[in-house]
């Protein structure tokens, strides 16, 4: 008998125990038998030409039929079947011809056995691949979504609380027009707390809108020559009302660049600055101290603020900068302006983050870690481009005159 018939002669016996044997399994499909014996008949061309590459459809087409629960588990399904195969064919073999004809047909099937192992690997990596980058195509999109849907919240929520605000707003102003007069009627306390209250929620509705105008790409700068030192004269005040409460030493020091003219939008200048610096405060203990410097880089100025606060931990030091990025359970947290760890609803770096890029600029953070007992201090960085000439034509019309009075006669 020729290697051929021989393959041939042990066909049925080969289907009717591999058949069998998978059947128990559980990863058998329909049509099974046809199947096999459309592999069994490619496996028979195999051998005939010397060449395994016959066996590539029905593997490519049986990783195809991988399910998502295939795809999900990190076994091979396909290998799963092709060893049981390969063990039944010695089986049969063995049971069915002479040693000598056994060890012959062994000789030529085991290398398509071994060739569609091989295969089988390959296919099923490249879908579980293909698979897997769907899947993470899927989840990109779906967070997309979610991100897109929290501004459009924002957005609409701000808006909406806008109007009844200042509602409320002018009603207690006109309230206060006909209250009698005097710090200590009782009218009047009422009235600092609807005021205070107002405030809060005025700057909490002017941050979201902040945040849905920096996430829309909406933001728009009013470029006006600004002087950094002269930006944190400005807030001077503001904050030693603020250290002082606090007992904290407060440092604003001039450094190189601070003195230089540089054009930028002063008032979201001061909010960045504002939010920072607040922070500083909040974040540090009371009797803590708080350093404003810099130095001048080629091309930039860049400030630092350093605080002998509670620190940041290093996997923290991104989050902060996102919108909620608010660390620590939120339950805890006092609320207040400059409160220790007063903290608010997280969106202050995120605001500063985008208005110094808005500028061509950088925010990060460096901190040896979060502890409250040790308070290893933060020291945030704030660099901004170093912008000595008007940044467009509408600007440098507005402003001409003060460089024609600086030009050299
Ligand atoms: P919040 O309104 O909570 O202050 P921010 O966006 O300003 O929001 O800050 C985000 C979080 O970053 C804060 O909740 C706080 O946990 C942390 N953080 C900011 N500044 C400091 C600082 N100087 N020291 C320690 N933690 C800080």
């Amino acid at each position: 008998m020729q290697l051929l018939e021989r393959i041939q002669s042990i066909r049925p016996l080969w289907l009717t125990r591999v058949t069998q044997h998978l059947a128990r399994g559980a990863g058998v499909r329909e049509n099974f038998r046809d199947q096999l014996e459309r592999f069994y008949g490619l496996l028979e061309q195999a051998v005939e030409s010397g060449d395994p590459a016959w066996l590539d459809t029905i593997l490519a087409d049986w990783s195809l039929s991988l399910t998502q629960s295939d795809l999900e588990e990190s076994q091979g399904n396909l290998t799963q079947v092709l060893t049981p195969m390969l063990v039944m064919t010695h089986e049969v073999t063995r049971e069915n011809l002479s040693p000598d004809e056994a060890m012959d047909v062994l000789g030529a099937l085991l290398p398509c056995f071994s060739y569609c192992l091989e295969k089988a690997a390959e296919y099923e990596m490249n879908a579980r691949v293909a698979y897997i980058s769907h899947q993470l195509s899927q989840a990109q999109q779906t967070l997309e979504r979610l991100d897109r849907s929290k501004s459009d919240f924002i957005a609409v929520a701000a808006h909406e609380l806008k109007t009844p605000l200042t509602l409320v707003e002018g009603y207690s102003s006109m309230l206060r027009e006909v209250v009698p007069d005097g710090e200590d009627a009782p009218e009047t306390a009422f009235l600092d707390g609807i005021s205070s209250g107002t405030r809060r929620l005025r700057t909490i509705i002017d941050d979201m809108i902040d945040v849905s105008l920096i996430d829309n790409n909406l933001l728009s700068l009013n470029f006006q020559p600004v002087w950094i030192n002269r930006l944190l004269g400005v807030l001077r005040p503001e904050l030693e009302k603020h250290t002082y409460v606090r007992q904290q030493i407060l440092d604003l020091c001039e450094f190189p660049g601070s003195t230089e003219l540089t054009f930028g939008d002063p008032e979201r200048l001061l909010q960045v600055f504002r939010n920072v610096l607040m922070n500083a405060v909040k974040y540090t203990p009371d009797g803590g101290k708080i350093v404003v410097d810099g130095r001048k880089l080629p091309g930039f100025v860049e400030m630092t603020v350093t605080d002998t606060g509670i620190g940041i931990d290093t996997e923290d030091q991104q989050i902060i900068f996102e919108k909620f990025g608010r660390l620590g359970n939120s339950a805890l947290h006092s609320s207040g302006k400059s409160k220790f760890k007063g903290g608010g609803p997280g969106l202050g770096l995120h605001i500063a983050k985008g208005i110094v890029e808005a500028h061509g600029g950088a925010i990060w953070v460096e901190s040896a870690g979060y502890d409250e007992v040790k308070c290893p201090g933060s020291i945030f960085h704030v660099l901004l481009p170093l912008q000595a000439e008007p940044p467009d034509d509408k600007t440098a019309k507005l402003f001409a005159p003060l460089f024609q009075q600086r030009a050299p006669k």
